[in-house]
């Protein structure tokens, strides 16, 4: 362990282990397998990276994200460590260069996709070399459940069979039981250690704003905090992803469509710019996202609203992988309940698939309606209790109104009852709000006890009433009835009287008072921002130079320190977290130019 963090100090540039590195690294370093369930930004990678390291060999890293390995490997030899890529972007020559090294022990890590690791003449490459673990990353894909399901991924057990003494180590960010019990199983990881950290994102704040005017909050959201990030900004439609990123645009924003209706060579290009170049948006559909390692995506935005909150914490989780602050906002609507109630309702699958989704679409839009700590419910639903409220959510900065909604619920479901549950909640607004239309005066609805007794209260109140209602669970969607809205159970209760409901207040504007005071704690201080800036741009050439994305160069936590204690030496510089003594040999000097040209001219 003692040459461990050593490496971990020398070549990374960093003190101490985190969550629950050291365990891990220590079960490989004593040659046993294990299980890491780590959350995004949480630091897996050197758990298998160090002990490759350490451990004679190569280390080979499996991994189903091709246009990944470029970045991987770029950002390994920076510090430099001997490793390489085998993949099919690969032209002959530089495979041969790359299986010589192997065979002559010259790497310390390789990164292969699995389906090229299966094929017999590597597996026969590799009994020839000396192996110092196999890194199952991603390893959620062996799950046939989940939506990154790789088939070859469960024919990986055949790595115990044929190399029976070496480590290997499997990992993944995905959260619950039942895909851990699979890995395990599939992989042939019964005896491994497991070591499960804490899926909690400190840094991110998470908040959930309701309304209609979705893109005018939006462009708020991005005016107020994040006039110069790059953040992602996800839609559910081909066509408002479109939409969306030429509004962005016409307002000045650099907004880029990714979706699958693009071609690849255009998809490429976008997310090439969005890793490589400053202030980019990406708005895209969820085709966008896998593999994308981005250190400093600092907003992630949803104007649709995700299925599940599986897919909402994955989606948000790509926010902040460096630690520093990030925020996620979501903004979701009537309609948004509506089409996608009818959706999971109205779906030809099997009835228990259909089951499962429309219990995973409650449990989403709970969270939504819900009042409580964002954070405590979002863990919860992964079996993680955290004691207390978290104090970085929406619900906690600025905790929302209740108002007693018993009897104007009943006004409401009532009049969807006595109007024989056939229409939709434009229609049933009109009746409450007492409105003479042609349609009501045919059905002859004009005459209802409840015709005209919402006539007090705006459309908009009746809307937001309907979507928790139906949020909630309390009405349902009609599959083929165009939106018609029907009683569940749920309902008797509360139209008894028996029970009352307390309700969430629309608020008015999104406003999140202490939410800046709070930011400017953690974040960069208006006196560092010239330099951060300055340094910014020196990276960036240093980037450019290798045709490299910049934070394979420094992470920008790395520039936040060094803004912030500003090294005029290389031992100070070296006390930087994330600069360890190939970098410093490399980047030094120049970063230390900059700091002190700065500290004389101010
Ligand atoms: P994951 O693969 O779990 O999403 P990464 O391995 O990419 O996470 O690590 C996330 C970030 O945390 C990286 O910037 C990495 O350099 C940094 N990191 C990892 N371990 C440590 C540590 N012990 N101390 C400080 N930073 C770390
Ligand atoms: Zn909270």
């Amino acid at each position: 362990m003692e040459k461990a963090l050593e490496i971990l100090r020398k070549t990374f540039g960093y003190d101490e282990f985190r969550h629950n590195q050291a365990g891990v690294i220590q079960a490989l370093l004593e040659g046993n397998d294990a299980l890491a369930l780590m959350p995004t930004g949480g630091g897996k990678s050197l758990c298998y990276q160090i002990p490759a390291i350490c451990r004679p060999g190569t280390g080979i890293v499996i991994s189903p994200l091709i246009a990944l390995m470029q970045d991987q490997v770029d950002a390994l030899k920076q510090l430099g460590i001997a490793c390489a890529f085998i993949n099919s972007t690969l032209d002959r020559a530089s495979q041969r260069e790359i299986e010589t090294d192997l065979v002559n022990n010259k790497l310390d890590l390789l990164y292969i996709a699995p389906e090229r690791l299966l094929n017999e003449y590597t597996l026969r490459l590799l009994e020839r070399c000396q192996i110092a673990l196999f890194a199952i990353d991603e390893a959620h894909c062996v799950s046939q459940w989940g939506h990154d399901f790789r088939p070859e991924y469960q024919r990986l057990s055949l790595l115990h069979q044929r190399f029976k003494n070496v480590p290997r180590i499997a990992l993944t960010a995905t959260a619950d039981d039942v895909t851990r019990n699979e890995i395990k199983s599939q992989l042939d990881l019964y005896q491994a250690n497991t070591f499960i950290s804490s899926f909690d994102r400190k840094n991110i704040c998470y908040r959930i704003v309701e309304g209609k005017n979705g893109r005018d909050q939006l462009w708020q959201f991005l005016e107020k905090e994040h006039p110069h990030d790059s953040g992602i900004i996800y839609c559910l439609s081909r066509k408002k992803v479109e939409k969306t990123a030429e509004w962005l645009m016409a307002r000045g924003r650099t907004a880029l469509p990714y979706h699958a209706g693009l071609s690849d060579s255009l998809r490429q290009h976008h997310q090439n710019r969005f890793l490589r170049d400053d202030e980019i948006i990406i708005v895209a559909t969820i085709a966008f996202g896998m593999g994308i390692d981005k250190p400093d995506v600092r907003f992630v935005a949803h104007l649709s609203l995700p299925k599940s909150i599986e897919a909402y914490y994955q989606e948000t989780g790509r926010a902040g992988r460096d630690g520093l602050p990030a925020n996620t906002w979501m903004n979701y609507g009537l309609q948004d309940v509506i089409s996608l109630r009818q959706m999971v309702q109205s779906s030809e699958a099997a009835e228990t698939f259909k089951r499962i989704s429309i219990q995973k679409l409650e449990a989403m839009l709970g969270l939504c309606e819900s009042v409580l700590c964002r954070r405590q419910t979002l863990l919860a639903y992964f079996s993680e209790i955290l004691s207390e409220p978290c104090g970085n959510c929406d619900n906690c900065l600025t905790p929302p109104e209740l108002w007693d909604a018993s009897q104007a619920a009943q006004k409401a479901l009532s009049c969807v009852y006595r109007s024989g549950q056939r229409f939709g909640v434009n229609y049933l607004i009109n009746i409450l709000r007492g409105k003479q239309d042609e349609r009501i005066q045919a059905n002859g609805h004009d005459t209802l006890s409840t015709f005209g007794i919402g006539a007090d209260d705006s459309v908009q109140y009746w809307r937001t009433l309907y979507r928790q209602l139906i949020a909630l669970g309390y009405l349902e969607v009609d599959p083929e009835g165009y939106g018609a809205l029907r009683l569940t159970e749920k309902c008797r209760p509360l139209l008894r009287g028996e029970t009352g409901l307390k309700l969430r207040r629309q608020r008015i504007a999104d406003k999140l008072s202490n939410r800046r005071k709070k930011r400017q704690l953690t974040e960069i201080l208006d006196e560092d921002q010239a330099l951060f800036s300055d340094l910014r741009s020196l990276r960036k050439g240093f980037a450019d130079a290798q045709g490299v994305p910049p934070y394979v160069i420094f992470h920008d936590a790395t520039l936040v320190s060094i803004a912030q204690h500003r090294p005029e030496d290389l031992a100070s510089l070296l006390n930087i977290p994330g600069i360890g003594q190939h970098k410093l040999a490399h980047y030094g000097k120049r970063v230390i130019e900059v700091v002190r040209e700065h500290i004389m001219s101010s």
